[in-house]
């Protein structure tokens, strides 16, 4: 029997340990990976992920995200989503109940009431504050990592400088919850649940829903996910990169490497992390901009490990 584990990115660090209780029983790795994300979902002191996030310019909370199936290739992912709290299950039963793999905006929300999810409101006292601080041109009082200059503007006003906001907060404003899991039927899964980049433009999709760009699973390789930037790892195909450098032979790690060497390509200091398992149970992470560290949890552990990510520089 092949000795299940689940890796996740920073934010899923804490709640590794419900997915592998479930890998222990012998439970699937989509479930594995589902619970997981839903349980990041639910914690209101993640601001890059469901109740909590950070809203979009316009101040509302947009959530997307993703699951794949290695066994099958089937996908299922949502974006651009309101008032619904657990988006990968969400995702799940696109993937599951419905003929496609992406559903969007309204129309995915009218799914989601049609599987019985209940609409609930996704900002609390902090994200409100947050935003609240943004339109009045106080961002900084809320730490010095968000000392920006001042002069965004909100929907309302109808002006956007993209090009500056995205480079004055592109390293710090942002989270994701990356999760993959290897069952003990040797079958793989991964997941990604995001409320994206601060302060997006309203209508702004990064890669975590889009399959292949911010998610990418399949048992014969591997899988991989990313955080980061997510603009770069849809321009670049980072998943499935990785997965296919590891068809090829590559392990994990220098696969990561290896897709973070192309990011460097495509923009002179970017901000992008993937994560990666193969099919033998190997991992590996791999960042553009520092170490990244991701979380590793197996039966064997007596804790979550954490395991250093490789810092590629250009
Ligand atoms: N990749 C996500 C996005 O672009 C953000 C993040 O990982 O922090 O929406």
């Amino acid at each position: 029997m092949v000795k299940p584990f689940i890796i996740g990115s920073e934010s899923a660090q804490k709640y590794l340990q419900i997915g592998l209780e479930i890998l222990g029983d012998r439970g699937t790795a989509l479930d594995a990976v589902e619970v997981t994300c839903r349980a990041v979902e639910a914690d209101p002191e993640d601001h890059g992920v469901g109740l909590g996030g950070i809203p979009n310019l316009a101040g509302q909370v947009t959530l997307d995200a993703s699951i794949m199936d290695g066994r099958t290739l089937n996908a299922g992912a949502v974006a651009d989503i309101k008032n619904y709290l657990h988006v990968i299950s969400i995702a799940r039963k696109v993937m599951e109940e419905s003929p496609h793999v992406m559903l969007v905006g309204e129309g995915a929300e009218l799914f989601a009431s049609q599987k019985g999810f209940k609409r609930t409101t996704l900002s609390t006292d902090y994200s409100r504050e947050f935003y609240r601080a943004f339109v009045e041109k106080r961002l900084h009082t809320l730490g010095p990592e968000y000392d920006v200059d001042i002069g965004y503007l909100r929907e309302d006003e109808q002006e956007y400088d993209m090009e500056t906001w995205y480079e004055k907060l592109k390293d710090h404003m942002r989270g994701t919850v990356n999760v993959i899991a290897l069952d003990s039927s040797s079958n793989m899964a991964s997941g990604v649940t995001t409320s994206g980049t601060y302060l997006k433009l309203p209508g702004r999709v990064g890669d975590s829903p889009i399959i292949g760009a911010g998610n990418y699973c399949d048992n014969r390789y591997g899988a991989a996910t990313c955080t980061g930037t997510g603009e770069l790892a849809i321009r670049n195909g980072t998943a499935r990169a990785v997965v296919a450098y590891m068809k090829t032979g590559m392990g994990p790690l220098r696969a990561c490497e290896e897709s973070m060497k192309e990011i460097h390509e495509i923009l002179e200091t970017p901000s992008m992390n993937v994560i990666a398992i193969d099919a033998f149970g190997n991992t590996g992470g791999a960042a553009t901009h520092r170490e990244v560290p991701y979380y590793y949890y197996d039966l064997d552990c007596v804790d979550v490990e954490t395991r250093k990510g490789t810092w590629v520089r250009k």
